[in-house]
């Protein structure tokens, strides 16, 4: 089933979700839309300090700690500092 993308209503069957991490709107979009707003669903959520980079947020249905190599990269990612000592997380 096809549905509209979100942002200029042409048909999209992929979901996203917004790359602003606090947002994580999970939405319809075409390819051409997802780049224009960097993987997020709408211009407030572009200027989010929280952003995952556009290009690992143009793979739809994935997490963000998916695309962490290592731990400090998760941390990153999800905007928090390195712990100095080994934590599960
Ligand atoms: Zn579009
Ligand atoms: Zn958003």
């Amino acid at each position: 089933m096809i549905g509209r993308c979100h942002h200029c209503a042409t048909d999209s069957e992929t979901y996203y979700n917004c790359a602003n991490m606090d947002c994580n709107e999970l939405f319809l979009c075409c390819e051409s839309c997802l780049k224009a707003h960097v993987g997020c669903c709408c211009h407030e959520c572009q200027e989010a300090p929280r952003l995952r980079p556009y290009k690992l947020s143009a793979k739809p249905f994935r997490r963000w700690y998916h695309y962490a190599d290592t731990k400090e990269a998760l941390y990153q990612l999800a905007g928090k500092d390195v712990p100095q000592r080994e934590e599960p997380l």
